[in-house]
């Protein structure tokens, strides 16, 4: 359009106003009037022009504004009129098209373009039914707010929505999502065809938008089952969506649900979720690791770490559990809790005669009738081989933990048939009341436990309870442990030594080494106090150790013909170290093996263990004496002569002590020699204190004697004097 500019006359006058050649004419009025009406006719024809100019410009200004916006815009636009045709575009429009943006310019019809590209084959889709699929595409065009996907030859996905403007004419929008689409195609793909079952859930869990072929197979549902379900209709227990609740808690954290599968069987998920959108909507993929069968193993592993194996009844720590828990609720009551520890009698004699399948029986007879014995809200465990605690809750006097002792002793009591032997078992309980014997369980569990020492020693096959005088002695025991064990350390732990002197010649044969423990506070301690205490604690191995080299040493001292006896505790045969421990005596002190006398006692055989008949028979190989000490204080002392060849019995003192008034004493004394006789074994008599005691050994042809009678244990120091007057006490003998 050409451009209008109004010129300028000298006058300042408009060009337009026609001139008047020549001398100018005087105005008629009526001319003047109408030259002034043009005149203002033009200035307002000059001022539209101006104003629509300004307009145009102002309208160029935001064309261009325009076109700028939507080139910034990531989508492809483009602006139709109302008759399909191109008014406006952006690079990213043509960009998407880039095939077609040939064919773009204003005026043009979308129609045509369309048309144009079906034919360069530019729509795949198209191909095939080009008529039906541009009408179709037409069609769309018009329908407000209508989104598409197109494919384009080169495999793009383009996203369209279109929108009608006032005018009559389109709004179009391109986003280009192949990257989404590729996106998705492997989601599903990777959802699909995987073997964790998967499934998409709305975000409130209340609808099941898919699942894959895993899950179908895993919980049995097809998939138009569980287009009825809900998440929480799976959930065996009502659960809270992980995803629902604080949002910054960890998506990836592991959750564990329990579903219910189609047949009725739970299952155990680690459920690992993400949300995303599916479709349209805010969903949750959900992918359920079926760990059932770990679950299990866990449960089993707990189990087995809480219970007993042989019974199935809880072990020490399931019932420490327990007693916390009940201790609990009777602190808020004024009910107690009777702690009763039930040791067996004697199980150690089922064990060994009918053998431990029996044992083992007899042990799960008894924790059956424990159970059976008991009341739901009563608890019972087994502490260690055969002893057993029961926790009574709702105790109120002590008369309610008798009632429920004597029901136990009762329900034990009965004989048991186990593989056709009827197999009678007692027991002992010791009972501790809380709060007064304890308020917390490791305090209620060893008083309960005084109480049954007691009842086994004092009363065994009843039951007992427990007083304060049992736990000063349990602390004065654990003092004696403090303080040994300190004295061990330090060395102050000292062999005297006892002589064993032939009975018929009346020489010193040897000495009997017995421990001495000179204490700073109660003088000179006996080894009846500390040696039991050693044994419980272990100490007794450094001790035994000690007494095996002093002894030794000191021996090696003495004339040739000269023995040492030194006593060993079974506990020592235990570790495993003893024969190397007595080499080791024997080489340091140069001491020949055949001086060297080893006493055992009959609890040692008591096991029928072949570790410690190999050890007896290995340092009987060495050249060292075995020798069988209190000799019929056991349980079947005879048997045990035939389980190994002993060089030396020694007949218990009790059996001496009683020789002078008692014809039972003699006899048994008398057969004890004959026996030891005919077995070629030498017999010596302990605890000789009177000479008619010793005239009666003599007479019955007992080969040695040890006793006060001829001396006390005496440090080394005194032995080499004893020694030397032993000619004494051979002529005191045989003047007698
Ligand atoms: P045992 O081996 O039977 O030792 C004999 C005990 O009888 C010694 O008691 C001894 O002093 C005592 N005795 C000896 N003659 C008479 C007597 O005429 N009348 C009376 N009434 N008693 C007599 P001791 O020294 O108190 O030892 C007690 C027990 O301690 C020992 O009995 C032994 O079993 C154990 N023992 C001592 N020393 C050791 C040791 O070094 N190691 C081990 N494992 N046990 C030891
Ligand atoms: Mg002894
Ligand atoms: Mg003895």
């Amino acid at each position: 359009m050409p451009k209008f500019r109004p010129r300028k006359t000298k006058q300042g006058k408009h060009a337009a106003i026609p001139r008047i050649q020549g001398r100018p004419a005087r105005p008629s009025p009526k001319l003047v009037r109408n030259s002034r009406q043009v005149a203002a006719e033009i200035g307002e024809i000059v001022r539209k022009r101006a104003e629509a100019e300004a307009a145009i410009a102002e309208a160029r200004k935001s064309h261009e504004r325009l076109r700028e916006a939507i080139e910034i815009l990531p989508q492809g636009i483009v602006f139709l009129d109302a008759d399909g045709r191109y008014i406006l575009w952006n690079k990213k429009y043509a960009e998407i098209y880039s095939r077609s943006s040939d064919l773009f310019e204003p005026g043009a019809r979308l129609a045509d373009t369309i048309r144009i590209g079906v034919e360069r084959g530019d729509y795949p889709e198209a191909i095939g039914r080009e008529e039906e699929w541009i009408a179709e595409r037409l069609t769309r065009l018009y329908q407000p707010g209508e989104r598409h996907e197109q494919t384009l030859a080169d495999g793009r996905v383009i996203l369209i929505e279109e929108r009608l403007t006032e005018d009559g004419g389109v709004i179009g929008l391109r986003v280009d999502i192949t990257e989404l689409k590729e996106r998705e195609a492997s989601f599903r793909l990777l959802f699909d065809s995987n073997p964790v079952p998967m499934i998409v859930c709305a975000l409130d869990g209340e609808r099941i938008l898919g699942v894959n072929d895993a899950a179908v197979e895993h919980y049995g549902y097809s998939r138009a089952e569980f287009e009825k379900l809900t998440i929480r209709g799976l959930q065996a227990f009502d659960t809270e969506l992980p995803w629902t609740g604080d949002r910054s808690s960890d998506e990836q954290a592991a959750h564990t649900w329990k579903h219910v599968r189609a047949d009725g069987s739970l299952i155990d998920l680690a459920i690992y979720f993400r949300q995303l959108v599916y479709g349209d909507q805010p969903a949750v993929l959900l992918a359920l690791m079926d760990i059932t069968e770990r679950k299990r193993a866990e449960a089993r592993l707990a189990f087995m770490a809480q219970h007993d194996g042989l019974t199935g009844l809880p072990n020490r720590s399931l019932l420490r559990q327990q007693m916390d828990d009940m201790l609990l609720h009777t602190r808020r009551s004024s009910e107690k809790l009777a702690v009763l520890v039930l040791g067996l009698d004697n199980f150690k004699i089922v064990n060994d005669t009918l053998g431990h399948g029996v044992g083992d029986k007899l042990l799960r007879g008894v924790a059956k009738r424990l159970r059976s014995t008991l009341r739901e809200e009563d608890a019972v465990a087994r502490l260690n081989s055969d002893e057993f605690a029961i926790l009574q809750s709702g105790v109120v006097r002590p008369e309610d933990a008798v009632l429920l002792a004597k029901r136990l002793l009762e329900a034990i009591a009965d004989p048991y048939l186990l593989d056709g032997h009827s197999v009678v078992i007692g027991a002992s309980i010791g009972i501790a009341m809380s709060p007064g014997d304890g308020d917390e369980s490791e305090k209620l569990l060893k008083s309960a436990d005084m109480a049954l020492s007691r009842a086994k020693t004092d009363f065994r096959g009843t039951f007992s309870f427990f007083e304060a005088e049992m736990d000063a002695r349990a602390q004065s025991r654990r003092k004696i442990e403090i303080d040994l064990r300190d004295a061990i350390q330090n060395n102050r732990l000292q062999p005297y030594y006892q002589p064993l002197v032939d009975l018929s010649t009346g020489r010193i044969t040897g000495f009997e080494a017995l421990v001495r423990w000179p204490h700073a506070e109660r003088g000179m301690v006996s080894p009846g106090e500390f040696i039991p205490v050693a044994e419980e604690t272990g100490l007794i191995n450094p001790l035994g150790a000690l007494m095996l080299r002093r002894a030794c040493a000191d021996a090696a001292q003495w004339p040739d013909d000269v023995r040492v006896a030194v006593n060993l505790s079974p506990l020592q045969f235990r570790v495993g170290n003893l024969l190397a421990q007595v080499m080791d005596a024997l080489k340091q002190s140069g001491l020949p093996a055949r001086r060297l006398e080893l006493e055992i006692t009959e609890t040692l055989l008591l096991e029928k263990s072949s570790q410690v008949l190999a050890t007896l028979h290995a340092l009987r190989a060495l050249g060292v004496r075995i020798s069988m000490d209190d000799f019929g204080t056991g349980y079947s002392s005879l048997s045990y002569l035939r389980s190994f060849p002993f060089d030396k019995i020694k007949i218990d003192q009790s059996f001496v002590r009683d020789l002078g008034s008692n014809r039972d004493a003699q006899a048994i004394v008398r057969s004890i020699i004959s026996l030891g006789k005919g077995l070629g074994v030498t017999i010596t008599a302990e605890g000789v204190e009177s000479e008619a005691e010793l005239s009666c050994l003599r007479t019955e042809g007992c080969h040695e004697g040890q006793g006060f009678l001829f001396s006390r244990a005496r440090p080394n120091a005194e032995i080499v004097a004893l020694l030397s007057a032993q000619r004494g006490v051979a002529a005191a003998i045989e003047a007698a």
